[in-house]
């Protein structure tokens, strides 16, 4: 189960998809014809709420890294 976080029961589990199975294409966070998504599926509602690609979840995940490593 999801560690609770600030009052809110926060979480995602990860599903890698074909790009047909995307659910919010218009929303999609890709611009290089990935064939393949990462969905990120709330535990909360169950829902897609986010989908990116592979390039971009890597980028996003430097990103989060590099910040992480500033902080105390
Ligand atoms: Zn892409």
């Amino acid at each position: 189960m999801p560690k609770a976080l600030g009052g809110f029961r926060s979480g995602y589990r990860t599903r890698v998809v074909s790009r047909d199975a995307c659910k919010w294409p218009q929303f999609l966070i890709c611009s290089h014809e990935c064939k393949e998504i990462v969905q990120l599926i709330s535990f909360v509602s169950n829902e897609v709420e986010f989908e990116l690609c592979k390039i971009e979840a890597l980028h996003m995940a430097e990103v989060l890294t590099r910040a992480a490593k500033d902080m105390q």
